[in-house]
């Protein structure tokens, strides 16, 4: 699919051509859709031209990653024990989609996995290199570089936060699902639709109409790479149980991180 030509009446989660502007932003309108209820916003990154390859990893980026690098690390540790508690980890072939810096992925190998990671940005990839010595794969999920060589490959899939990034998260989804084998298990999380701060600016919004929808504008993002689509549980659920994969686990925090309380986090096990 080309992002310049999408018809943003066409619902990314359900296909149905009923999707209408809902909620104008200041740069940008979030759709739903009349069948299924899904919000995303008008605006789909174009992936020629945020890859740059040409980039290098600069003193800049490496000085801004590693001011960030240390919040992330505490997470990754308690997303790994999430995933430990479903799945012996020490030898398993697994694949974490949106790898970012590697942190997780080395964390999976440290603990005897035979580990694969996709990140689309090179500043990152060079990151992970040089950091952890860790070769991220560019290609995306649904290229024919994974779904040619590696269908039913994995015992082992994560997605921390992604689906709410890619340009179109139920194909994403899909293709990721075709690389796990039966019973092997994927894992994910992402911010949820079913906060209060999102209903309360739904219900403002209705009273209130215009630019500034109170939180909205925190929930998504034009930045390339940004949030354009919040799910809710349900849509998930559905996501899932249509790709052949059964929810096996569904929690809206990760014990004792205050940070990532009311997000959607899902284990879910390949029928
Ligand atoms: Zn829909």
């Amino acid at each position: 699919m080309d992002p310049s030509e999408y018809n943003f009446q066409r619902c990314k989660l359900c296909g149905d051509m009923t999707a209408e502007p809902t909620y104008n932003l200041i740069d940008s309108t979030i759709y739903t859709c009349q069948n299924c209820d899904f919000h995303f916003l008008n605006q789909l990154d174009d992936n020629s031209k945020n890859f740059d390859n040409t980039i290098q990893l600069s003193n800049q980026h490496r000085n801004y990653i590693k001011s960030r690098i240390d919040e992330n690390s505490n997470l990754h540790l308690k997303r790994l024990k999430f995933v430990q508690s479903h799945i012996t980890i020490s030898n398993c072939k697994a694949l974490d989609v949106g790898a970012g810096l590697g942190q997780f992925q080395r964390l999976l190998e440290t603990r005897g996995a035979e580990t694969k990671g996709i990140e689309p940005s090179p500043i990152r990839r060079d990151y992970a290199l040089e950091k952890f010595g860790i070769n991220l794969h560019s290609k995306l999920v649904d290229e024919e570089y994974w779904q040619a060589g590696f269908t039913q490959y994995f015992d082992l899939i994560t997605m921390w936060d992604v689906i709410e990034h890619v340009n179109f998260p139920k194909e994403t989804l899909e293709s990721a699902i075709k690389l796990l084998k039966p019973g092997g298990m994927l894992f994910l999380d992402t911010p949820s639709r079913e906060v209060l701060s999102y209903r309360l600016s739904q219900q403002f919004y209705r009273f209130i109409p215009g630019e500034m929808g109170l939180f909205l504008p925190s929930f998504y993002s034009t930045a390339p790479f940004g949030h354009k689509q919040i799910f809710t549980l349900t849509q998930l659920r559905g996501l899932f149980q249509k790709s052949g994969v059964e929810i096996v686990y569904k929690a809206k925090s990760y014990r004792n991180n205050p940070e990532r309380k009311n997000k959607i986090i899902l284990a879910g096990k390949k029928r």
